[in-house]
């Protein structure tokens, strides 16, 4: 097989930045070989405004014309439900993201997870708009619990998920997606939350996974900035366990890569190092590599088109700003050690290793 078609592919998480960091990496979106992309929210100040998320989306656009980006607001006690209604009906969002408080970059803006009630109005809102509930599903680190309870960035995911059940029954109907899943944990309580699914029925909740978290174990990070995120990589079984998700055929598994750029100065400090693995301008060569290595390329294109674009209503090209598909061909690629535009640098993810396939647009 020297050649796949995967039609309008699509990631479900992407972190674009503004400014400098923005003009390095939006293009780098259709590089990576995707054609839609999923902006996540969280810049300083983060996105709670519809004049804020308009202005983002045509910033974006200006510098990559053919992706197709979907715009999220920030979870936060600043947006109310009429202002989600009307970003509802405008059709200027197409979701919202929910940050746990102080988890990840720019989150100290984020929800407290011990009242999740104060955002039921929003979440009502969101349901009958079919807006999507995006949860970086994490519990803040608290090791001095009396307990013997303590959270930990190994176990935080885990911790989280009774939360994720708790909003699903609160809310039969709304639309979510378990973000980035790190764990086993995470993996079997999506399968479980789906275990009724029929064939031809589209999910209510699903897991994102990225590529690097089908890389990565803790040793890959313990000592090396370059593979740090939130959430962190955890074990070999939960890597094992995410494996069997991305490539298992379901349709409640779909890619987000969570590509997260951190300039190099971010990475290269001893104290409070930025969280985030940059993987966009190679994603699907990742991706092809890790699927073919497990005998399972031909599962490629329901991960990282079909699944999500089902999902989030975009299985209709009308709804696309470039109508070229994406193909995977077999051409060797070197990843470089940084990614650089004016003052910016970027490390990026598997520097000097070589991969077998590529990206092409036709
Ligand atoms: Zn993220």
């Amino acid at each position: 097989m020297a050649e796949i078609e995967l039609g309008y592919t699509a990631d479900y998480h992407v972190h674009l930045r503004r400014g400098e960091m923005m003009e390095a990496v939006a293009p780098a979106v259709r590089q990576g070989g995707i054609s839609i992309a999923y902006v996540m929210p969280n810049l300083t100040p983060p996105v709670t405004d519809i004049e804020t998320v308009i202005r983002y989306k045509k910033e974006l656009q200006i510098l990559a014309p053919k992706t197709t980006f979907l715009m999220t607001f920030y979870l936060s006690r600043l947006l109310t439900p009429q202002l989600v209604e009307k970003a509802a009906e405008l059709k200027v969002i197409r979701g919202i993201k929910c940050y746990p408080a102080g988890v990840t970059t720019n989150s100290k803006a984020g929800v407290d997870l011990n009242n999740f009630t104060v955002f039921h109005p929003i979440f009502r809102v969101m349901q009958k708009h079919d807006l999507v509930l995006n949860i970086h599903g994490e519990k803040p680190s608290s090791i001095n619990s009396k307990d013997g309870d303590a959270v930990t960035v190994l176990n935080a995911e885990s911790k989280f998920l009774p939360a994720l059940l708790k909003i699903h029954q609160d809310f039969p109907k709304l639309k979510i997606v378990l973000e980035h899943c790190s764990t086993k944990e995470a993996i079997d309580t999506i399968y479980d939350i789906n275990k009724g699914l029929l064939d031809d029925e589209t999910p209510t909740v699903c897991g994102s996974i990225t590529v690097h978290h089908l890389y990565l174990t803790v040793d890959d990070w313990a000592g090396n900035p370059i593979n740090f995120c939130k959430p962190v990589a955890k074990l070999p079984e939960d890597r094992l366990a995410l494996i069997g998700a991305a490539t298992s055929g379901k349709p409640f598994f779909f890619f987000g890569s969570d590509s997260a750029p951190h300039d190099i100065s971010k990475k290269r400090t001893h104290i409070n190092v930025s969280a985030g693995v940059y993987t966009q301008p190679y994603v699907l060569s990742y991706l092809a590599e890790l699927f073919d290595k497990v005998g399972q390329l031909d599962k490629l294109k329901g991960f990282v088109s079909i699944f999500g674009n089902k999902f989030y209503g975009m299985d209709n090209e009308e709804k696309l700003v470039s109508k070229s598909k994406c193909y995977l061909v077999k051409k060797s690629v070197i990843i470089p050690k940084l990614v650089t535009h004016n003052s910016i640098n970027v490390a990026v993810f598997q520097p000097g290793k070589t991969f077998s396939w590529s990206p092409e647009w036709r």
